[in-house]
């Protein structure tokens, strides 16, 4: 790991004592890529699913990515299997009950995430820290499920976690200045950038992204070009890493639509009206990368 800023170090080890054990829920795309970061930071991981296909997918994805870091040369082979180690796998979330702060990362479904939080609630400390990966919904809402919404906070990690720089933190309208500062120092820990949000629709991330992504499916949708010219156009017009759809892709389409359903909902707005042809590809199972198919075939990747 990088060394640490002896600041951050310093604010760190005095919360220490407290954040030893981090518990992630869902080990898919996110959860895997959070729990990585973790380990990676020292801290020791519980990762949890619902599903052992996915507990086994995600702890395969970590070790993939650490090796890609070994090959390069940023990381050794006995710290990427030190980092390893780290992290436990379980299918019940009884096993958080040691954790100093969960991160939770399953499917962007408010009643879902609601259920966990109650659930989670039951089971951690009281002083432990219930954090939310949500992309769009409130975290106010969230943390009403609990009988502890100043320690429920947002913690928007981007795709892929152990790549990509920003945390976005969100603070619910109960959100305690204390968790505010210790889940920044958190996240500078885990090697992010953080910006903050206020807890409205999308925050900032998803608010400015979402809309171009479902105006590139509308794009599609009206014949205005192909998908690789709509992507190939974005890509170098506009200076972009990868193209609005193959982004679609790699975030999945199914996070795509209920991210557009949330703006749509909580802001009352027709311009956010998902577009149709996502809203199928959706219904058809065409997911994006993480199933082989999405706006684009990975069958042979
Ligand atoms: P994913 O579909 O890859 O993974 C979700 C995982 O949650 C699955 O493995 C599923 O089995 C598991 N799960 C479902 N119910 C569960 C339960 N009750 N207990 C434990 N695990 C359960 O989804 P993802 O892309 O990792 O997204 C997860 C969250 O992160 C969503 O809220 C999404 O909006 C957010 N997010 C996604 C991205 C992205 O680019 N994909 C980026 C930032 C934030």
């Amino acid at each position: 790991m990088a060394t640490q800023p002896t600041a951050v170090l310093r604010g760190f080890s005095s919360m220490a004592a407290r954040f030893s054990v981090l518990g992630v829920v869902g080990a898919g795309q996110m959860g895997s890529g959070i729990a990585q970061v973790a380990a990676t930071a020292s801290l020791d991981v519980i990762l949890s699913d619902v599903d052992q296909r996915a507990l086994d997918r995600g702890m395969q994805t970590i070790k993939a990515s650490l090796t890609k870091f070994v090959t390069k040369g940023t990381l050794g082979q006995e710290e990427a299997e030190k980092i390893m180690k780290r992290v436990q796998t379980t299918t019940t979330l009884e096993d958080f009950h040691s954790a100093d702060v969960v991160i939770e990362a399953v499917a962007e479904n408010e009643a879902l995430k609601r259920r966990i939080f109650s659930e989670l609630d039951k089971i951690v400390a009281k002083e432990a820290i219930l954090a939310s990966n949500t992309s769009s919904i409130s975290i106010t809402r969230i943390a009403a499920a609990t009988q502890r919404p100043e320690r429920v906070i947002g913690m928007h990690f981007m795709n892929p976690v152990p790549l990509m720089k920003l945390v976005e933190i969100v603070r619910g309208i109960a959100t305690d200045d204390a968790v505010f500062e210790d889940t920044k120092q958190l996240a500078h820990w885990l090697g992010k950038t953080v910006c903050c949000s206020k807890d409205y629709p999308g925050f900032i991330v998803n608010r400015v992204l979402m809309p171009m992504i479902n105006e590139a499916f509308y794009a599609l949708y009206e014949g205005v070009a192909s998908a690789q010219d709509i992507d190939l156009g974005m890509k170098l017009g506009t200076n972009q890493p990868m193209g609005p759809l193959t982004l679609a892709d790699f975030i999945g389409l199914d996070t795509c639509l209920a991210i557009m359903r949330v703006l749509h909902d909580g802001l009352g707005d027709s311009k956010y009206r998902p577009c149709p042809l996502l809203v199928q590809y959706v219904d058809a199972g065409w997911l994006g990368k993480k199933v082989g198919k999405g706006v684009y075939n990975y069958s042979k990747l």
